[in-house]
């Protein structure tokens, strides 16, 4: 990649964010099963791949047209990992304590035969020989196609974003007019499949599609069963393109008691450590849902995930504004001219997690206007939600 091309793309996903820094590699490095803690003491658990950074839609929290328009310059093909590489690094996450990889993007059903890298990341086992937990967010509007080849293919289950069940709603908030009914018609094979449990999580924007909150409750109860969870994310202020307030924020507590009103609800317990939504489950026993306060709760306490964006940069935080760029440690030579082998990158990986100390959410809580928490972050659709 020229170094023209490299400054456009910082610029344009993060204007005053560094270039991503080389990893150091440590003298000695440790054994690749060793498993590894940061400096607040959390695993590394979770592993958050973004396979590409485009989309067909335009989620105006997320792509917003204005930004993403016919003039945003995308990733060249050859900045992006290939699934060798994807595999390659994998192969070292999951050594060191990652069992559970999410492919994301952009929207990751785009990206030319995924089937293919899910194949080979549903090979891999963690040290103790059990499978990984693998799983994909899509926003649907391809699942009714690949429903069957992502099964096929070794994909566990799936999570699906969908902002309301009224077409005219669901119709302005991806922008591009994609119709609600093709994103349940996704869901539906999806389920037939067999690849579940599944998630929807829907984003909830006060003044947007807050009338949405009650109909989406009604539909996921009323199908499936109780075999599709719903779950409600706060909006976030991730990025920098979005125009984020927090008074479109609606705080999950009372998404909570609206569902209540209508459909009572008990809560759960959480199902693993380091989960992001706080569960609860309909006291008529028609399934559960889920809320995800990432602003009014914050759960960096035990946030166990690692992100790598499409060109093999490793972000510590979804509000990092800085990255690690792993791909050069794949691409370009040791400084004695050969490859760097598996123990170096296993090692460097050791060294940015032991190093990594983020808790964003929580020091936005506690000290909203503090320096830790200013500054411009990278943008979702390249990180990866
Ligand atoms: N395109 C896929 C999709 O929409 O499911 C995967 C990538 S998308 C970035 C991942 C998740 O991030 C989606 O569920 C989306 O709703 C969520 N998301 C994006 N921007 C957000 C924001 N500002 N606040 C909260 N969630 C957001
Ligand atoms: Fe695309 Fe997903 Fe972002 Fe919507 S949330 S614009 S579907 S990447
Ligand atoms: Fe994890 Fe960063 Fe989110 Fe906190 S703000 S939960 S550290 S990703």
């Amino acid at each position: 990649m020229s170094e023209r091309n490299t400054i456009a793309i910082v610029d344009q996903r993060s204007a005053s964010a560094p270039a991503a820094t080389r990893p150091r590699i440590p003298d000695t490095p440790a054994p690749r099963n060793s498993l590894l803690s940061d400096g607040l003491g959390r695993p590394l658990r979770d592993l958050r791949i973004s396979v590409t950074d485009r989309c067909n839609f335009r989620c105006s929290y997320c792509m917003p047209k204005e930004v993403f328009d016919k003039h945003h310059q995308f990733l060249p093909q050859s900045s992006l990992l290939s699934f060798e590489e994807i595999l390659r690094l994998a192969t070292l996450f999951v050594a060191q304590g990652v069992h559970k990889i999410r492919l994301t993007g952009g929207e990751p059903l785009l990206r030319k035969h995924l089937e293919r890298l899910i194949e080979m990341l549903a090979a891999l086992r963690t040290p103790d020989g059990t499978p990984l937990d693998l799983t994909l967010t899509t926003n649907g509007s391809l699942l009714t196609r690949k429903a069957a080849a992502l099964k096929a293919a070794g994909l566990q289950r799936v999570t699906v974003s969908l902002d309301g069940m009224d077409d005219a709603v669901f119709r302005r908030m991806n922008d591009v007019d994609f119709p609600v009914a093709d994103v349940l018609a996704g869901i539906e094979a999806a389920v037939a499949v067999g690849l579940g449990p599944i998630k929807v999580n829907m984003v909830v924007k006060r003044g947007t599609n807050a009338q949405e909150i009650v109909p989406m409750a009604r539909y996921f109860r009323d199908h499936y069963g109780g075999r599709v969870i719903l779950r409600f994310i706060e909006y976030m202020d991730v990025g920098a393109t979005n125009g984020w307030r927090m008074d479109e924020v609606m705080p999950s507590a009372e998404v909570q008691r609206l569902i209540d009103q209508h459909f009572p609800l008990d809560t759960l317990d959480p199902s693993q450590p380091g989960e992001t939504a706080e569960r609860w489950r309909y006291r008529d026993g028609r399934g559960e849902v889920g809320f995800i306060s990432s602003v009014t709760q914050a759960f960096c306490g035990d946030c166990n995930r690692a992100r790598l964006s499409t060109e093999g940069q490793l972000y510590l935080c979804l509000f990092a504004q800085q990255g690690h760029d792993l791909r050069s440690l794949l691409r370009q030579p040791h400084p004695a001219g050969r490859p760097y082998t598996d123990d170096e990158i296993a090692g460097a990986i050791g060294l940015i997690w032991q190093d990594r100390s983020d808790r964003y959410s929580q020091l936005r809580a506690s000290q909203p206007a503090s320096s830790a928490t200013a500054g411009r972050r990278i943008e979702m659709s390249y990180i990866g939600g």
